[in-house]
């Protein structure tokens, strides 16, 4: 578990303000659900046999003797808030996002944490598959617009309650043929959750897995003609995509539809999915709820910062000025300027310590402010002061009472490198 503080917190919060105007464009609106849910909420959904909640999860029991565990994810949380506000009596489709913290106790290695956190939408009501080209077309503009380039979108389909099962059996039968072959968790896994070989990092289960039945032969006629329409409006829209027919996922909700995001970065290392999603179509009906289809996705926020801290883009808004005082006697009129100036909107540093001129010139430096301005006895009873630019340059004339105006009409120079 991380403590996030100001020097990178600005670029969570840059994360987070482009998702809240970019899926607020597609029509998704926020919701937030507690922290904690009922445990069983978790079993009934994500399913026993995962590792998430067979393992990770931390479930506690609470005074009045009820389990309840801190969610390992949004999805489950949101499809029990959709149920109990009845609101699909409200509308026929709801598009719904959420950020926040999410917990699991997994093994903790770069990019996998014990708290995380996860931005996710939820679009309920639509079946067709354009509703799922609608969602990964969304994720796709969303890492555009972090700047995020060389993310893969891998898709799959895992077919429906008709076809699944046939496949079921079919990998079932030939996992067991091939046990010897296969890591001692997966020889676990093929009795309880038999598709989470498919995605074993261990070489030869991959190998093994790569040469057993194929899901997407297994698929009915229904399954594949939403798999085919999927792929061929995900063209229509210019979204670059895999066919991944071993991606599974590791939750139990999903049907036909999943799709994982997946960076090349190597500062991920094997945690190198940074988002993924899918159709659950069978989910709220499975949870005492309504029939309705859903489709969504989850993307890992701390993997996303991690690959834009690589970027070694700066994304920490710089002051545009810093005052310094010249003399114990402005240190009055130096705080009020600030507190002026910053009700006028800019972004003022000042040393509230006061102290030598020298030392607050050396703290002017490292807060990387596009301006100093130092005041004295001098500047105080004339009305006048100088702009000096932080990155050089002739400095420039002010009148003490139109500070904020003047620097706003400065053209923009590049932030000087901030001193170490
Ligand atoms: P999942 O629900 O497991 O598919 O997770 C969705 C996304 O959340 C993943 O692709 C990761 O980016 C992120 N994620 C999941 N577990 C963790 C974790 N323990 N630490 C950090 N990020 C995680």
């Amino acid at each position: 578990m991380n403590d996030l503080l100001p020097g990178e917190i600005e670029i969570w919060q840059f994360v987070e303000s482009t998702a809240r105007t970019l899926f607020g464009r597609f029509g998704y609106g926020e919701v937030r659900t507690p922290m904690v849910e009922d445990t069983a909420l978790f079993v009934r959904s994500v399913g026993e046999e995962t590792d998430i909640v067979g393992k990770e999860m931390y479930t506690f029991e609470d005074k009045g003797g009820r389990s309840l565990s801190l969610r390992p994810e949004g999805t489950a949380p949101a499809a029990r808030a959709y149920i109990e506000h009845s609101v699909n009596n409200q509308e026929p489709v709801s598009r719904w996002f959420y950020m926040g913290p999410m917990f699991r106790y997994e093994r903790m290695q770069t990019g996998r944490y014990r708290q995380f956190y996860q931005i996710g939408a939820e679009a309920y009501g639509a079946k067709e598959p354009a509703q799922d080209a609608e969602l990964m077309d969304m994720v796709v503009q969303f890492l555009e617009a972090l700047g995020l380039q060389e993310v893969t979108l891998n898709i799959n389909s895992l077919g429906d309650e008709n076809c699944r099962p046939v496949y079921h059996a079919k990998l079932v039968e030939y996992l067991k043929a091939h046990r010897e072959e296969l890591c001692a968790d997966c020889q676990q896994r093929l009795e309880r959750n038999p598709l989470r070989v498919l995605d074993c990092k261990n070489e030869k289960c991959q190998s093994v897995a790569a040469a057993g039945p194929n899901v997407l032969e297994f698929l009915c006629e229904p399954c594949r003609a939403h798999f085919n329409d999927l792929q061929r409006k995900l063209e229509l829209l210019g979204v670059r995509y895999v066919v991944n027919h071993r991606l599974v996922r590791g939750l139990d909700y999903y049907t036909r539809t999943v799709f994982e995001f997946i960076a090349a970065h190597p500062a991920l290392r094997t945690a190198s999915t940074v988002g993924g999603g899918g159709r659950y179509d069978k989910m709220m009906k499975g949870l005492g709820g309504p029939d309705v289809p859903a489709v969504g996705f989850a993307m890992g926020l701390d993997r996303l910062v991690l690959l834009l801290k690589e970027s070694g883009k700066t994304f920490a808004q710089r002051p545009d000025l810093f005052i310094a005082v010249a003399d114990e006697g402005s240190q009055d009129e130096g705080l009020n300027l600030a507190s002026r100036l910053r009700r006028e909107g800019l972004k003022v540093d000042f040393d509230t310590r006061g102290g030598s001129l020298k030392s607050q010139m050396k703290r002017a430096d490292k807060s990387g402010a596009r301006f100093t301005l130092v005041l004295g006895e001098q500047e105080r009873t004339s009305g006048q002061a100088k702009l000096k630019p932080m990155a050089g340059g002739e400095p420039v004339p002010v009148a003490l009472d139109s500070v904020a105006a003047t620097v706003r009409a400065q053209p923009e120079a590049p932030a000087p490198a901030p001193a170490a």
